[in-house]
């Protein structure tokens, strides 16, 4: 259901959101280092994975070991483990933890857009970006700015491009909403 799936969106942000004012983040990059800080039962460990870019064990009521192990591998890029750690602790708390009010979808595909989201919405606050990225407008016309500026903000974040990108995207369409609405009330009040 589209509507269901909105709403579960939004609060996959509300939750990032209320993360990292608890970890008191108010600059870029965001240490994944909040993930120990607010769950410390989470042990990040490197591992080579192979094909798998990252994975989370959960132990079982009859395990000896008592914390939940988020392997990252090793041989990535720094961008790279850092959004594979946000993503698995996205799955931890969202399908494991199960912290929002609405059922956790069954899809797989689903669940890994819900962990990639929360991982995005983690490292690239779009309040943060959109102070950093304050006096810089998208235009489409001109793709060499906007490559400068997104590898400028990559670095800044400390994420990779094409999360930046993604992020850009998203904060310059909601920069056009507001704009288009406080012109639409503008408009009204002109009346
Ligand atoms: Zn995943």
């Amino acid at each position: 259901m589209m509507s269901g799936t909105l709403t579960r969106t939004l609060a996959i942000v509300r939750l990032a959101d209320r993360l990292l004012r608890e970890a008191g983040v108010d600059a870029a990059p965001v240490s994944t280092g909040l993930v120990q800080t607010l769950h410390p039962e989470i042990e990040i460990l490197p591992a080579p994975l192979g094909p798998v870019a990252s994975s989370l064990v959960i132990p079982g009521p009859a395990s000896s070991i008592g914390k939940v192990r988020l392997f990252f591998h090793e041989r990535q890029s720094i961008p790279r483990q850092r959004f594979s750690i946000a993503h698995e602790y996205g799955h931890y708390l969202l399908h494991h933890l199960k912290l929002l009010d609405s059922e956790a979808p069954t899809d797989p595909a689903l669940r890994e857009a819900e962990a990639d989201r929360f991982a995005s919405w983690l490292l690239v606050p779009l309040w943060l970006l959109d102070q950093a990225a304050e006096n810089i407008s998208y235009n489409a016309e001109d793709k060499t700015a906007l490559e400068r500026m997104s590898y400028r903000l990559a670095s800044r974040f400390n994420v990779s491009r094409s999360c930046m990108n993604r992020a850009l995207f998203e904060l310059f369409h909601l920069r056009k909403a507001f704009e288009g609405s406080a012109a639409a009330k503008h408009r009204q009040a002109k009346r």
